[in-house]
């Protein structure tokens, strides 16, 4: 796929080929879940919006957008389909600013594209279950970076701010916590403080247990890596960063290199996030990671991929504007 492809110059163009990747098997109605050819017409003609489709089991109109987060939106979709391209495939990410550029819509326009389409980038973990199993290697971290909104209140000080400085005065960074299973896929999540407790949430939702745990030799990790199959750690404070245990080398390198990625991106590319949506930019950049060219993951197919994943996630422009304006 070229940046001069029809489907980002032509709307009608970029209209066929979603179809294509939501609908293979022809048009299915988003009101009732009615898939037969038969028993839906496409609407031609002057009289109605090109892509417009009558169910004739519900009576209802629609169109490919229909519940997806392009859903009534008056941007052409050839600029929506050039959006989630560029998103797709700039491993740091796309700017607002740049996108603002490139599409020719307002920069407040493309602000708001941009948060549409991270919320389509996130992965259902639901339906996608956790990560790692019998003979898997998990490693976990948890990564420090920008400055909190609201400063962390110290329960020991009687709610007054917590001023201890710990690793890099994290005390006053926001916290992330991550998890990547060698050669696999990778989670991030933002936690308003790690403890013991909230790691463990964090790593029993998502690391399956049958699953070989590595960390640092933080105390974060001690009691929760019992619960895995094996725990094995490495000391970051005498020095050691990597160990040799038989045929495979202890170490959190993989999960250092998916932070390095995300903090380049954060301080290169969007530099300002307000933390009520730094969730939508760890989806992002977990997106990428996890269909990332090492998988033999195209550009292209990636960019279908995130096409297969606009439905049921509609943000609107309230929604978001709620979550402060960042
Ligand atoms: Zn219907």
């Amino acid at each position: 796929m070229k940046l001069d492809s029809p489907i980002f110059q032509d709307a009608d163009k970029a209209r066929e080929h979603l179809e294509a990747q939501r609908w293979p098997h022809g048009p299915i109605c988003p009101h009732c879940g009615n898939a037969n050819e038969t028993r839906i017409t496409k609407m031609e003609g002057k009289a109605h919006r090109p892509g417009l489709y009558n169910c004739m089991e519900c009576r209802e109109q629609f169109t490919v957008t229909v519940g997806t987060v392009f859903e009534r939106s008056k941007i052409p979709l050839n600029k929506w389909l050039l959006a989630t391209f560029l998103m797709a495939s700039s491993k740091k990410g796309m700017s607002a600013h740049q996108l603002h550029r490139m599409l020719g819509v307002t920069y407040k326009t493309a602000w708001f594209m941009a948060h549409r389409i991270r919320e389509a980038m996130k992965e259902d973990v639901a339906s996608s279950g956790p990560l790692g199993g019998e003979g898997k290697i998990i490693e976990a971290d948890e990564t420090y970076f920008g400055k909190r909104e609201t400063p962390r209140v110290s329960p020991q000080r009687k709610g007054r701010p917590f001023i201890k400085k710990g690793k890099s005065g994290s005390g006053h960074k926001r916290t992330v916590i991550g998890l990547v299973e060698r050669g696999g896929k990778a989670r991030m999540f933002h936690i308003n403080h790690a403890t013991k407790a909230t790691v463990r949430d964090v790593l029993v939702r998502n690391a399956d247990r049958t699953s070989t745990l590595y960390t640092d030799s933080s105390r974060l990790y001690t009691t929760t890596g019992e619960e895995y199959a094996k725990h094995r750690t490495t000391n970051h404070a005498i020095g050691e960063y990597a160990r040799r245990e038989g045929d495979v080398v202890v170490h959190s390198n993989t999960i250092e290199g998916v932070f390095s990625v995300f903090k380049r991106g954060m301080i290169g590319v969007y530099q300002h996030c307000g933390e009520a949506h730094l969730h939508r930019y760890l989806a992002e950049f977990d997106f990428r990671y996890n269909r990332r060219a090492a998988l033999k993951v195209s550009d292209t197919e990636r960019h279908d991929q995130l096409l297969a994943m606009i439905e049921g996630k509609r943000l609107t422009y309230r929604r978001i504007g709620e979550a402060g304006n960042a």
